[in-house]
């Protein structure tokens, strides 16, 4: 394994003194010198896709020395940390689709943003004005008549559109999951039927992924050539709006297990993907539900009664439910949290320009260290996130198989744009509680991202569970 050479405490250049580090051995053509102060733009230049970082001050005494030495080679030995040296700096193509969807943001979603969450219309006719923009069905590859557009790509669009107003772009976004699924692993006879059509026309997909075990349970079994689903979801972003459904099930084995078990711990592993199309027969859907956030958005609950499907519904084999979900994700969460993102920014802007404008005591109240602080941690936080959604969108598009980045960036963002919709409300004081003002509704419209798509607590068990494995 080829070991990079860092030296960072040296005044000089140097190359290592060393042929051999922890049993490996050091490349010396990348056994490069430093300069401490050019140490890291040299890393940033040099690490990636190098396999270790040692330095030579594990030669030298004091706590200092330890430190800097043992933490880079800590940060480098963990294969899913080692490729943090990505380039988010953006090429003109993505600085042109961040235009056109912060445009369309500012045009046709942050004007129509309150109207749409006290009516909680369906919007219809803005959902028609971004398919024509192409902001809709932006990862159905370019073979199929798409853009083809990559996760990183995708995310710098989600981010604006979550800016302009989460609830109008809420279906679009649940349609962009379900879409991905058949991207990475339809058939081209499902990429011609199912992804081709949301190219005609305004159109979307819907997933039933998710949710508890209790409260979403869809089961298959096998008749000849064709499977038959039922259970019910309990919740679906464009139920009865969508084309089409990707629709998690297990395999039913009740009858054979006896009902009360319902299947085993491994059984909920082993589950399988279907694609359901709206008027497949027994699909029922249940009342819309009223919401407290992303009120514009539908969302019901359905019911699988019996539906007979072609063996061509199946998407990929059966039981290669979870390899498709853990693929999937690592494009998915990053899309989802760059919304997070764009939520949050929204509501740091909105508490910023109030800051401004409020004075108590003589002065604006951004002036008042309290009010600044908030402001500067709502604003690292933003940051932070936009970093791991980048760092994840990259990283998905590279082919990389790990889902911690994905997980690590879902994870943070959750919780992030709660904690920042909160605050915002909290900066506009008394304001900040009323419909009059834009933040209470952005601190309504967050909730739901700690819920969906898995909760807070369930992406967390989903970390923890990728870090231990992974050791
Ligand atoms: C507005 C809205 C839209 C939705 N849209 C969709 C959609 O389009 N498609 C879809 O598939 N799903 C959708 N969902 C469902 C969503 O994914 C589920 O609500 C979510 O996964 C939680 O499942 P649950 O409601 O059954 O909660 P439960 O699983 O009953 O969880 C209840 C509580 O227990 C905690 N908990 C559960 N298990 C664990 C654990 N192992 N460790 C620690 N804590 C745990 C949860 O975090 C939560 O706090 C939607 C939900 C909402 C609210």
């Amino acid at each position: 394994m080829p070991l990079l050479y860092v030296n960072f405490l040296s005044p000089v250049p140097r190359r290592a003194p060393f042929k051999h580090c922890f049993g490996h051995t050091i490349d010396a053509k990348r056994s490069v010198p430093f300069f401490p102060n050019k140490m890291l733009i040299s890393l940033l230049r040099e690490a990636v896709g190098w396999t270790g970082v040692v330095s030579s001050n594990l030669w030298k005494t004091g706590p200092r020395a330890v430190l800097s030495s043992f933490l880079p080679v800590l940060v480098y030995s963990f294969p899913s940390l080692r490729k943090v040296m990505l380039n988010h700096k953006l090429t003109g193509d993505q600085l042109e689709y961040q235009k056109l969807a912060r445009d369309f943001a500012e045009r046709e979603l942050a004007p129509n943003a309150h109207k749409f969450d006290s009516s909680a219309e369906f919007p219809r006719e803005i959902l028609s004005r971004a398919f024509e923009s192409g902001l809709l069905n932006t990862q159905v590859p370019e073979a199929l008549g798409g853009l083809g557009l990559s996760t990183y790509d995708g995310a710098i669009i989600a981010e604006e559109l979550g800016a302009g107003d989460c609830g109008i772009a809420g279906s679009a976004e649940a349609s962009t999951f379900a879409q991905q699924f058949l991207i990475d692993f339809g058939s081209k006879e499902q990429h011609d039927e199912y992804l081709t059509p949301l190219l005609d026309q305004p159109a979307l997909a819907g997933y039933a992924a998710g949710g508890g075990i209790k409260s979403s349970r869809v089961f298959f079994r096998r008749e000849g050539d064709e499977y038959i689903l039922s259970g019910r979801h309990g919740a679906i972003i464009n139920g009865g709006v969508a084309q089409w459904y990707l629709v998690r099930a297990q395999e039913d084995r009740r009858e054979t297990e006896g009902r009360s078990k319902g299947g085993s711990s491994a059984d909920k592993e082993s589950f399988s993907y279907f694609i359901v199309k709206a008027d497949d027969d027994g699909l029922v859907f249940g009342e819309r539900s009223a919401l407290l956030g992303r009120r514009c958005m539908v969302a019901t609950s359905a019911r699988f009664e019996e539906i007979l499907l072609p063996a061509t519904s199946l998407l990929g084999t059966i039981g290669q439910g979870l390899e498709i979900h853990t693929r999937c994700l690592t494009k998915t969460y990053p899309l989802a949290a760059a919304g997070m993102v764009g939520v949050a920014r929204a509501s740091l802007e909105h508490a910023i320009k109030y800051a401004k404008e409020r004075t108590t005591f003589g002065v604006n109240i951004g002036n008042h260290q309290a009010i600044a602080f908030m402001l500067a941690d709502m604003a690292k936080d933003v940051e932070a996130a936009r970093l791991l959604v980048y760092q994840a969108a990259q990283l998905a598009d590279q082919g990389h198989v790990s889902t911690t980045e994905a997980v690590c960036a879902k994870a943070f963002a959750q919780d992030m744009v709660m904690r920042t919709t909160c605050d915002a409300v909290q900066i506009f004081g008394g304001y900040g509680f009323s419909r009059e003002y834009p933040v209470e509704k952005l601190m309504r419209d967050a909730k739901v991202y700690q819920l969906f798509e898995n909760t807070s607590e369930s992406t967390k068990v989903e970390l923890g569970r990728e870090l231990v494995m992974s050791v």
